[in-house]
């Protein structure tokens, strides 16, 4: 790399963007499509099947593109299909992060049985660590998986969980003894139970899932007994900074929808784009969006390198993305006018899409506490 490339995606991820992008196209008019159902929209579901691009999801060994799941790949690819769809991204997404713990801790078999086809969207990933009492406070949480002869029993209610009902497994935390673990459930064995109590205001497939004593081989354990929060520690310090990219592809495309907006509608002798604050606030959002990438392409290709030693920088590009796309989505609304609050229409969509952003994968508040945590554990004053 030259010194004028610092601050350019290399090729092969220009590459990746580009494929990201002709994908996101493709699909673009389906945006909506997600809307009044509980599932996945079949046809995006065959696209992002027939694109190839969840490989980005697994390791090369099991069919990925990479030697390990590339945190700055993910993030490239999200910004492009975020921008069109945020069905798209979140089913591209949950590839990667349900999977992430067989990946990084799974048995042999697991990784063989299952990561191949979560790489070709043939087996869809679910997540499973909130309860219905339980979010943040992820450590107080009663789901619990018990050793019984050569088998694990799971017994618990899990919460707002993304592609419930759609996913082929959940990886579940629960206690186990004194600790944590992580286990693999095949969504088909007896005992589990999707119920939808809620409907969110975005895209995601969500539903609550219940473990009713459900009988898992203890080879479906992901790592040792009590291993279960580092992985999903893992799992964020590869994925968070891909919300991150998200969320500026999701507000660069509601700036594209004022611009045309502003510069098409005339008023007052002029275009609304030409009249007291709009220029500047089009001009700020367009500055907030380029600082957030700059932040957010740094911290990934750092995540890359390193996850969990750089997870300070994919969580301040988390915050600082996902906040800035509340902040341009609701201005862009606002240069609007009414034909902003238009129910079905793109900036409404994407007003409602940006704001679960600042709340799942960490929710601003709890990762400016740990950041703080962290920035002060290391001062000297
Ligand atoms: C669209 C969507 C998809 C989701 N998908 C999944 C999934 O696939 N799997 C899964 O397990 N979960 C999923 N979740 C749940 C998500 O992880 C939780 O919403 C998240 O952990 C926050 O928990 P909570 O909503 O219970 O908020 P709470 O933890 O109750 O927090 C409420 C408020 O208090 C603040 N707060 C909490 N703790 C602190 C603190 N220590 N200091 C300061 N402020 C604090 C928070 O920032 C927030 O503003 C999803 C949620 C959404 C909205």
């Amino acid at each position: 790399m030259t010194t004028a490339d610092l601050f350019e995606l290399p090729d092969t991820y220009l590459a990746l963007q580009e494929e990201a992008r002709t994908l996101g196209a493709s699909l673009a008019g389906l945006a909506g499509a997600s809307e009044n159902i509980d599932g996945f929209v079949p046809e995006i579901r065959a696209g992002l099947a027939a694109s190839g691009l969840a490989a980005v999801t697994v390791p090369a060994e099991f069919g990925g593109r990479y030697d390990q799941v590339d945190s700055l790949a993910a993030t490239v690819v999200r910004e492009a299909l975020a921008a069109s769809s945020g069905h798209l991204d979140s089913m591209f997404a949950m590839q990667g992060i349900g999977s992430f713990a067989i990946s990084a801790a799974g048995s042999a078999d697991l990784k063989a049985e299952w990561l191949p086809r979560v790489g070709r969207l043939e087996a869809i990933a679910g997540l499973a660590l909130t309860e219905p009492e339980i979010g943040s406070d992820l450590k107080a949480l009663s789901t619990t998986i018990e050793v019984d002869g050569d088998e694990l029993v799971v017994s618990g209610h899990k919460s707002f969980i993304t592609n419930a009902g759609e996913a082929d497994f959940y990886c579940v935390l629960g206690r186990e003894g004194e600790g944590y673990t992580l286990v693999l459930v095949p969504a088909d064995r007896s005992g589990v139970v999707v119920t939808r109590p809620h409907g969110v205001m975005d895209h995601h497939v969500l539903g609550d899932v219940e473990f009713d004593a459900v009988r898992v081989p203890v080879g479906h354990r992901l790592g040792e007994p009590g291993a279960g929060f580092g992985h999903v520690l893992a799992t964020l310090a590869t994925f968070r900074v891909s919300v991150a990219g998200s969320s500026i592809g999701l507000a660069e495309r509601a700036l594209q929808e004022a611009v045309a907006h502003a510069k098409s509608r005339e008023m007052f002798g002029t275009t609304l784009a030409r009249l007291g604050g709009v220029p500047g606030s089009l001009a700020w959002a367009w500055t907030e969006i380029e600082m957030a990438r700059s932040l957010t392409y740094r911290a990934a290709a750092a995540a890359a390198r390193d996850p969990q030693g750089n997870l300070h920088l994919s969580s301040m590009a988390k915050i600082a993305s996902t906040e800035m796309a509340g902040r341009v989505t609701d201005r862009c609304v606002q240069i609007m006018g009414r034909f902003g609050l238009v129910r079905g229409s793109t900036i409404e969509r994407l007003y409602r899409e940006a704001r679960p952003m600042r709340i799942y994968e960490g929710s601003t508040e709890v990762i400016l506490d740990s950041l703080s945590r962290q920035l002060l554990k290391g001062s000297s004053s």
